[in-house]
């Protein structure tokens, strides 16, 4: 109820004045503003080229208060997630890390058969899948039905819900409390993030154990990664703020591994606050004082952001620009969230880029939102031979270059736009 209030008032043009999702205080400092942009995720078949589309705010805040960097919900999660066209095994690497993940945490926390496995925002059972050969049954919580349908072809029982306090409860009544609760890319995507946190506390059995993967402020700032923030992602995360939310609903971090998935992720290991003998491990202790030397803990820390990315923009416009007058061509790799929010910040189309390719069958034929660059399969690479390939996953460019080692064979190049443009 207050948040739709706060939407309100900040469409009717008052902005500064949304509150705070952690902590209540009122948003007035800007971390970046990427202008105005249509849902990443709202790719569009051709039927739909000529109509009208949306687009919101991309104007990410700092809390003054705790620190939060944080989006204002313009959209709610129903509306982003119900037909959401991301399937996550279509990534080589992001499968290998699941599968390793899940060794590691079955040997950590000894699981059998007998273990209860929860895994909230389960996509298509990309991950909970390697718990099957360990005779573990998970349960997948997710809300997009078409994905949930691929995980349940993969064995894995899957519920078409969003995750709640609500819902955690009752499970628990059903007798489902886990030993292993896992969420990977869903906290920062949780609107009511006190609803969110509560339930996992609530689900969490005495001496179960919660890992949540997030991207990590402190890397999107260092490694200006500004495309990845969009409407989908309503909050972006340093420990330090992120330990206060925790903190809230009785949980405590007691270890933190620093990963080098989606650009830099944190995975955060909770339990109940004050269980436990042994304290909390030198890696989360050395992290807080690496983000407070980085001035993460208190404003000085994220006021140079936004002039860096204005920044990036004009040099990745210089190259294109120059490029094009050169009468060279440029095609894209990949459809992801980031590439859109890239293009519309820079206002990248068809002028610049012919076309882009992507390996899910889904957005063959479809169309980029707001930008309108069509998406084909990548076989078009070969077919018209562009003298650069623009990477817009630029997390897997390691991955992607090798996959199209064959672009070389014409003289092709690969272009990075993050951190800063790079031709490779
Ligand atoms: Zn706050």
């Amino acid at each position: 109820m207050e948040n739709q209030t706060h939407t309100a008032l900040e469409r009717s043009g008052r902005p500064g004045s949304a509150l705070c999702r952690s902590c209540g205080h009122p948003l007035t400092t800007t971390f970046v503003d990427l202008g105005m942009s249509p849902l990443c995720e709202s790719i569009l078949p051709a039927g739909r080229l000529n109509d009208m589309e949306p687009f919101y705010p991309l104007h990410v805040y700092v809390c003054d208060s705790c620190l939060l960097v944080q989006l204002e919900e313009y959209v709610t999660p129903e509306s982003i997630f119900c037909d959401y066209a991301y399937f996550s095994s279509y990534s080589t690497s992001w499968l290998e890390h699941s599968r390793r993940y899940v060794d590691a945490m079955v040997e950590r926390l000894g699981l059998n058969s007998g273990s209860h496995v929860v895994e909230v925002a389960s996509n298509d059972g990309y991950l909970l899948q390697y718990f099957l050969p360990h005779g573990i049954v998970p349960l997948g919580i997710e809300p997009a039905a078409n994905v949930a349908r691929e995980a349940e072809d993969k064995g894995v029982p899957t519920l078409v819900e969003f995750f709640t306090t609500e819902l955690a409860r009752r499970l628990v009544g059903e007798g489902k409390a886990a030993d292993l609760i896992i969420g990977n890319n869903v906290l920062a995507q949780v609107p009511d993030l006190h609803d969110f946190v509560g339930g996992l506390e609530a689900l969490l059995r005495p001496g179960g154990v919660v890992t949540l993967e997030f991207p990590h402020l402190l890397r999107l700032i260092e490694e200006n990664q500004f495309d990845t923030i969009y409407h989908e992602h309503f909050s972006y995360f340093s420990l330090v703020a992120v330990e206060r939310v925790f903190a809230a609903h009785g949980l405590a971090i007691y270890d933190v591994d620093e990963l080098g998935t989606h650009g830099g992720s944190l995975r955060v290991y909770l339990r109940h606050a004050g269980e436990g003998s042994v304290p909390a491990t030198p890696a989360v202790t050395a992290l807080r004082q690496r983000e407070s030397e980085r001035g993460l803990a208190d404003l000085s820390g994220y006021l140079s952001f936004g002039p860096r990315v204005e920044r990036t923009k004009r040099k990745l416009l210089n190259f294109l620009i120059e490029a094009k007058e050169q009468s060279k061509s440029v095609a894209g790799y990949g459809a992801p969230g980031k590439g859109n929010t890239l293009l519309n910040y820079c206002g990248i189309r068809t002028d610049f880029l012919d076309y882009t390719v992507d390996r899910n069958p889904y957005k063959w034929g479809m169309f980029l939102p707001g930008t309108h660059v069509p998406v084909y399969a990548p076989e078009r690479l070969a077919e018209t031979r562009p003298d650069y390939v623009l990477i817009l996953p630029w997390n897997l460019k390691d991955e992607i270059m090798t996959q199209l080692e064959y672009v070389r064979a014409w003289g092709g190049r690969f272009v990075v736009p993050i951190p800063e443009v790079q031709v490779l």
